[in-house]
């Protein structure tokens, strides 16, 4: 799979698109009727970080980039149910913006061209050790 395109790659650092800003701006309906271009998806229902159902005027969506089980760093749209469940998320990979944003030309990414190094979990030692 080519990472190169993914938002944020460390090899030439596409920026991140913009996410719509959603304080307490939509309703429950609004949420079954998205534009997948703007939202990622045509309907929102569950929160990405404890599953619960989403209400509208609640919804807030974030840009996170994460290892994924493959080799690759992949950019992760969250959509959160609530503050606390964006606090909740894992530190981001090591290289790419260390938060949780929200995208557009004001987030500052790290510098392109330089490969993040891989900070291993300690799970992750433990299966390598059995190959
Ligand atoms: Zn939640």
């Amino acid at each position: 799979m080519s990472t190169r395109a993914l938002y944020g790659n460390y090899k030439v650092r596409p920026p991140f698109p913009p996410l719509p800003a959603t304080a307490g701006g939509l309703q429950d309906s609004d949420l079954e009727n998205l534009d997948p271009g703007v939202w990622g998806a045509a309907a929102i229902r569950t929160c990405s970080v404890c599953d619960q159902h989403i209400q509208g005027v609640n919804l807030r969506q974030v840009w996170i980039s994460l290892w994924t089980s493959g080799a690759d760093v992949l950019p992760l749209l969250v959509n959160a149910c609530s503050a606390a469940c964006i606090d909740a998320l894992p530190v981001p990979a090591d290289g790419y913006v260390q938060t949780p944003h929200t995208g557009g030309p004001s987030v500052s990414q790290p510098p392109a061209g330089r490969q993040p190094r891989r900070r291993r979990a300690a799970s992750e030692e433990a299966l390598g050790s059995e190959k």
